[in-house]
């Protein structure tokens, strides 16, 4: 039978809820690198590659991180160049600052120790709400909630009768369904088995409730119904970010610097329009005001390049030191 008690509140109900999750997580849990490992830089070094990065490639590249950077104080000391050259292929570069950021942070006020208390997780750079509770759960066990996009969706279902897909809770009603639905141990297999969940049976558009161990206790079981795709907008222009990107790829692949920022215009646009000066101008302006870049004139640094009317084969661009 199925349960129709949309705030979950029976005890008995929620006991078979955490009971059949942990049991399912047991067996069917993924495995990655940063899981079951007593080491909360690996939790914390996980969540910010995985904040915009599909997690195929964080399990690619986080291997390659800790080996490079082992713990938080050998990322403190390192140089930001190094991270971004480090951080190739994750994209949103701006994490790998952040991290860097956060990094001198712990070692200059927290005595090298990664703090467990989420509230002091989240005055740190590039931390915010989801991070900081993921660092204090699976770094730390504390019994604290953790509400990503696959645990708000499964909780969304599991509460309440979703007739669509589409449909789920406010991310504030989330986080309050989820601290209250916290089992009373193995916070870390209960938040991991949501996460899991959503990712493999509970899913945005196709969920397998004909699989899943939550089915009978589900309010939404078998009952979702997905919309038709909206044709996605057109996009007219590329964003800056890409933009962005594409400068900083350049300089990696240049050891780091490009005597000529000429050839960065005809290569990330890809054509000789004279307006494209001002828009590279604006790109290498925001990316310096990022700290990812400097910009010289000869060996003179240019504080503010959009002011400056030099031509761009006279300006050399460097990846941050
Ligand atoms: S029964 Fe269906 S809707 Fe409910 S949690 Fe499982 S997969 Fe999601």
């Amino acid at each position: 039978m199925r349960n129709t008690d949309s705030s979950l509140s029976s005890p008995d109900l929620r006991r078979r809820l955490h009971r059949r999750l942990l049991q399912w997580y047991r067996t069917n849990k993924r495995s990655l690198p940063w899981r079951d490992v007593d080491n909360p830089y690996y939790v914390l070094i996980s969540e910010f590659m995985a904040q915009q990065t599909q997690l195929a490639r964080v399990e690619e590249h986080f291997p390659r991180w800790i080996v490079r950077f082992p713990d938080i104080s050998t990322l403190a000391a390192a140089s930001r160049r190094s991270l971004l050259l480090a951080w190739s292929g994750m994209g949103y570069n701006r994490r790998a600052l952040n991290l860097h950021a956060a990094a001198m942070r712990i070692v200059e006020e927290h005595g090298r120790r990664i703090p467990d208390d989420p509230t002091v997780l989240q005055s740190l750079p590039g931390i915010g709400r989801y991070t900081a509770h993921a660092v204090a759960c699976f770094g730390y066990g504390k019994r604290v909630p953790v509400v990503d996009v696959n645990v708000r969706r499964v909780l969304s279902r599991l509460s309440r009768n979703m007739n669509t897909t589409e449909t789920m809770l406010d991310e504030k009603e989330a986080w309050i369904l989820a601290a209250d639905l916290l089992p009373p141990r193995a916070c870390y297999n209960w938040s991991q088995g949501l996460m899991d969940l959503g990712a493999g049976i509970c899913t945005a558009r196709k969920p397998r409730c004909s699989q899943c161990p939550l089915s009978t206790v589900c309010s939404s079981a078998h009952r979702l119904r997905t919309p038709e795709r909206k044709a996605a907008p057109v996009v007219r222009e590329t964003p800056r970010r890409i933009y962005r990107g594409r400068v900083i790829e350049l300089l990696r692949r240049a050891a780091g610097h490009c005597s000529d920022a000429e050839r960065i215009r005809c290569q990330i646009f890809g054509s000789t329009d004279p307006a494209d000066r001002q828009k590279l101008i604006g790109i290498l302006a925001s990316l310096e005001k990022d700290g990812m870049v400097t910009v010289y004139q000869g060996k003179k640094r240019i504080s503010d390049v959009a002011a400056h009317s030099a031509p761009l084969s006279a300006l050399r661009i460097c990846l941050v030191k």
